[in-house]
């Protein structure tokens, strides 16, 4: 298919916020995982004692985990910022540097992980309702494309539109997404603070810059989803003319 220069006109702004959101968390995350935390705990500890505060159990193996309740594993995996949390199997899953690192960075990646675990445990409405979505944005992405292409292709406006909705699905998942996360952040700097994890004013700026600066990565996606959905949408009423 040839390259629409109108597909850039509305992406490129959502491109931009994106590279500079993933810059920002990189930036962030790298300078205070130099820094220490005044309790110089890893950030394995400082979940599991987040998770222990709410009555959620730190169980050694995460096979005992599964599908329980008020039950969580914390395990180390590889990569970098690779860090999240899996409410089907309750494991909060580590990257090195956060599950073993005494950084300011680390308790506080750790601690938002941790801010899923409580959110499932708790039953936080917005986390469940991603939970389910999760099936229906995969389909979604997996029919949108090639509908989309072949609506374009067969000049059918009915497939360029039932793909533009199972996009949609994409786009609601993005935004559902957002205040899960904003949420465990919001959590994770408060445990952070009331279990002595972190201490003072400065610390408390520094894990709130490391956080806030993964939230713009979340904004980015939702606002490259939404911005995608437009285009499609553009296309679809030049389709009908
Ligand atoms: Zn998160």
């Amino acid at each position: 298919m040839f390259f629409d220069p109108m597909y850039l006109v509305f992406m490129a702004p959502a491109m931009i916020l994106a590279l500079w959101a993933q810059a920002k968390t990189q930036r962030a995350f790298s300078h205070y995982s130099r820094v220490g935390n005044s309790a110089g705990m890893t950030g394995a500890e400082a979940a599991a004692r987040m998770l222990r505060s709410q009555g959620i159990d730190i169980v050694a193996r995460p096979e005992e985990a599964k599908g329980r309740k008020n039950v969580a594993a914390i395990v180390q995996i590889g990569g970098v910022l690779s860090d999240h949390y899996d409410p089907g199997a309750k494991v909060l899953r580590l990257s090195p540097q956060v599950y073993g690192g005494r950084s300011l960075s680390a308790v506080g990646v750790a601690c938002h992980e941790a801010g899923h675990a409580m959110q499932d445990a708790h039953d936080y409405a917005w986390l469940g309702m991603r939970t389910a979505l999760v099936p229906v944005a995969s389909f979604g992405s997996w029919l949108a494309m090639p509908l989309i292409l072949l609506g374009f292709i067969l000049t059918s406006p009915n497939l360029l539109l039932i793909g533009i909705l199972a996009f949609s699905a994409i786009v609601l998942f993005q935004l559902i997404t957002l205040p899960v996360e904003f949420d465990a952040s919001r959590r994770a700097k408060l445990a952070l603070a009331e279990l002595g994890v972190i201490s003072g004013p400065q610390e408390a700026r520094a894990v709130a810059t490391v956080l806030n600066a993964a939230a713009w990565t979340y904004v980015a996606a939702a606002v490259s989803a939404i911005m995608t959905l437009l285009y499609y949408l553009w296309v679809f009423s030049q389709s009908r003319d």
